[in-house]
């Protein structure tokens, strides 16, 4: 027997599932949310996006104080740092966002359950309780948003002290002389700015021949450069196939992706951080029958519904970008079409940031995504030197790049390297979502001085016609 009966059981308290349960519950649905890890807001809130921005935030300021505070003739005597308080606060923001939710939780009346959850049949969730004991939810549908875990790397351990995940890298006690990230992608850059502007000296290692694979190849090119410029070292087309711990350090062994001699690269920390899969471990899904594909991720039709009726999915678990405003997204149209609406998300205009300094930000379709299509496009590109509110904040690296169809002038992708990418890319998400041209973008009236006017001056120069350049 159940003990008790919900319109919908959510499994994972992450971005995807408090999002959906809040929602669902706005809906009328009864609902509660199951989570096991002890606090609200998933990956993304105890050791993810928010505990890594706090750091990037902490870092750049002492970046800034130690390299660029002179330039703007600002003299620091005696600058210091303090890992122990710098984490702290880190841990104090982390706090008061998961606390937070739970008074979502409680204005909006979803049942917060805290416990791991598995679904022993259709219709039923099983909670293994915090507390001890165990409750067994009635549901009329279960959403599983239980979210995605780092990508082991064969051959080398992580024990989150010397070879660490991104968790380990939020949580160092001490900055590490050196510091080796596998991995040139988002966590392996933006951890590896962390601790580079803390002082350690960072080599990021990476299989292919680029980094940030997926985002546009121009402005993933001039990112590494900018990041060359702040001391992170780039060893591409090297992947590592062993590490050794010792008291030392630990030693890893390289080789080129392409083959060839192998080399030895000694360090006192490794970040693993070449990519994250589904979570999906304790929820009985094989037993189920619930369609996965041959890396765990769960196969959902256009309402998220799996392959067993009454059981959906959503976010990091499922097909697409592993992002939390994408999770959000999942979980808001999932609910609303349990219940008939005919809510829709296009998972090609899912923005992609990443928070170095300089931000790097893109939407839509990437140039050579374009090319591979036979799509005929035009370029706009406006450099950030030449953008007045750069030049006199001092942060004039970077570049906007406007790809707009040839004919119809359509935006089909806009992609930023540059002091606030990811904000100013908000219009650019907007004007898309409405199919505008670069000649809306080109019409529309931005602030003076403003980083937003690279973005108006790029779809002006997609046009041959931009002002300042
Ligand atoms: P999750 O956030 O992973 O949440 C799933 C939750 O389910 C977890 O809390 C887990 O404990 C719980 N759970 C799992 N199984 C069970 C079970 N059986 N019973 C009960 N509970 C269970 N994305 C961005 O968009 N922007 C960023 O800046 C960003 N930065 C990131 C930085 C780092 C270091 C990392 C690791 C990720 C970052 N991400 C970022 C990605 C983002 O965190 C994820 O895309 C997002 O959290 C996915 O949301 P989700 O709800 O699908 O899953
Ligand atoms: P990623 O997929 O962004 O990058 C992984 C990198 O590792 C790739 O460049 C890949 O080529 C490389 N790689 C894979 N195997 C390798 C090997 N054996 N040796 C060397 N390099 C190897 O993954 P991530 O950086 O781990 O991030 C995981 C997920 O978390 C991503 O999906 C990302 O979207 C999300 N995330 C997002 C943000 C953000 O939005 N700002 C921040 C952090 C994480």
């Amino acid at each position: 027997m159940s003990d008790k009966q919900y319109d919908l059981v959510v499994i994972g308290g992450g971005p995807g599932g408090y999002v959906a349960a809040i929602r669902a519950a706005q809906l009328g649905m009864k609902t509660a949310c199951v989570e096991g890890r002890g606090a609200l807001g998933g990956t993304c809130l105890n050791v993810g996006c928010i505990p890594s921005k706090a750091l990037l935030q902490s870092s750049e300021k002492y970046a800034d104080a130690a390299r660029h505070f002179a330039g703007h003739g600002i003299k620091v005597e005696g600058l210091a740092l303090d890992v122990a308080a710098m984490m702290a606060r880190k841990d104090e923001v982390v706090k008061g966002l998961t606390k937070g939710i739970e008074m979502l939780f409680k204005k909006n009346k979803v049942d917060y359950v805290k416990g791991w959850g598995s679904i022993p049949a259709a219709g039923s969730v099983k909670v293994k309780l915090a507390d001890g004991g165990e409750e067994t939810l009635s549901a009329k549908n279960i959403l599983i948003a239980t979210g995605s875990e780092s990508t082991p790397l064969p051959g080398v351990e992580t024990d989150e002290k010397q070879v660490v995940t991104s968790t380990g890298a939020l949580a160092l006690d001490k900055v590490p002389g050196q510091m080796v990230v596998i991995g040139a992608g988002v966590i392996g850059l933006e951890m590896g700015s962390v601790w580079s502007r803390l002082g350690a000296e960072v080599t990021v290692v990476e299989f292919l021949d680029r980094i940030l694979p997926g985002m546009d190849g121009d402005i993933a090119k001039q990112t590494q450069r900018i990041l060359g410029k702040q001391g992170l070292k780039f060893k591409l087309g090297t992947k590592v196939t062993g590490a050794k711990n010792g008291k030392g350090g630990v030693t890893l062994a390289l080789e080129p992706a392409k083959g060839g001699e192998a080399e030895e690269l000694k360090t006192d920390v490794v970040l693993v951080a070449i990519g994250r899969r589904p979570f999906t471990e304790g929820l009985g899904l094989k037993e189920l029958g619930v369609a996965m594909d041959n890396r765990g991720v769960i196969q959902v039709d256009e309402n998220f519904k799996t392959s067993v009726d009454g059981i959906y999915a959503i976010g990091d678990c499922v097909p697409g970008p592993m992002l939390a405003h994408k999770a959000e997204e999942d979980g808001v149209v999932a609910v609303e079409r349990m219940t008939g609406q005919k809510s829709h998300i296009d998972y090609n205009l899912v923005p992609g940031v990443v928070y170095t300094w300089p931000e790097v930000a893109g939407v839509g379709k990437t140039e050579e995504q374009l090319k591979e299509a036979g799509i005929d496009y035009k370029v706009g590109k406006f450099s950030f030197m030449a953008n007045s509110r750069a030049r006199a904040v001092g942060d004039t690296d970077g570049v906007v790049k406007v790809l707009a169809d040839k004919r119809t002038d359509k935006v089909l992708g806009v992609h930023i390297v540059g002091p606030l990418a990811g904000d100013i890319l908000a219009e650019c998400v907007t004007i898309m979502e409405f199919g505008g041209s670069a000649e809306d973008i080109a019409r529309t009236c931005h602030s003076h001085p403003s980083m937003g006017e690279a973005v108006k001056e790029a779809a002006l120069a997609a046009d041959g016609r931009a002002i300042h350049s």
